[in-house]
């Protein structure tokens, strides 16, 4: 497709070395836009600043970067600042894995999800191991999949989550078509003090994976494939509609 319009946001901010990487490996394939947060936003998820304005500005890198979360920059972007609709949105490369339960904190999922929310195809990029160790062939991989999706359109304006496993790409053995694992439950919170003596804590880290077999975007990404999965939204559980209808009957 000629002259394709290319949103692009993140979640590490507007400076995170994984966004210019993604940039530069998709910059000939249409009309590049970024809108994305000033400050890093991991874990935001879909969150909207509803409790003040949002200003865009312009950076020396020429990326414009709103004072807000992810899904405030995609959702801006689409809805008012931008004078035209994008085609795609495309997010990341996001500094680490988002896979399995990753994907409900994540803010690199998010914006990705507020384009497709909108209406318009869409595609998270993660880099599987935190650290930027083979950003370029990880961004090689991502404009393969931007690529693709241009050339055969896929039914129903998808959402692709996609991790990049952190191998240089000889050693990246192709693309798997996956589904979300899960992780063990998180770690604990983590007590400390502050210089004041009282108590604090951080948030601990992600669990390790649990269901992590073949099939799932763990696995792919432990075999050296890229892995892509698609997402929906629609948090329902189906299954138990009809047990919920027998229990409010009762
Ligand atoms: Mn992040």
């Amino acid at each position: 497709m000629l002259s394709m319009k290319i949103l692009v946001s993140n979640d590490d901010g507007y400076l995170a070395p994984g966004l210019a990487a993604l940039v530069d490996a998709i910059r000939d394939l249409g009309e590049v836009t970024v809108v994305a947060p000033e400050q890093n936003h991991s874990g935001a998820s879909n969150s909207l600043t509803l409790t003040r304005p949002l200003s865009v500005r312009k950076g020396y890198n020429g990326f414009w970067f709103v004072n807000g979360t992810p899904t405030d920059c995609v959702h801006l972007a689409v809805t008012g600042f931008l004078d035209f609709r994008p085609d795609i949105v495309v997010s990341g490369i996001n500094d680490g894995a988002n896979m399995g339960d990753d994907t409900i904190y994540s803010g690199t999922v998010a914006a990705a999800m507020e384009g497709y929310l909108l209406g318009i195809p869409a595609i998270a990029f993660s880099l599987a191991r935190k650290g930027y160790d083979h950003l370029d062939a990880a961004a090689q991989c991502a404009r393969e999949v931007v690529m693709r999706s241009m050339a055969s359109a896929l039914e129903g304006a998808p959402l692709l989550n996609v991790n990049l496993p952190a191998l240089p790409r000889a050693d990246i053995k192709g693309f798997a078509a996956t589904r979300l694992g899960r992780r063990h439950k998180a770690e604990p919170a983590i007590k400390a003090a502050n210089p004041h003596g009282d108590a604090v804590y951080w948030v601990g880290p992600a669990g390790l994976a649990a269901d992590d077999g073949p099939g799932t975007d763990f696995h792919a990404v432990a075999s050296g494939y890229v892995s892509v999965t698609p997402l929906k939204v629609d948090l329902t559980h189906f299954e138990h509609v009809g047990r919920i209808r027998a229990w409010l009957g009762a």
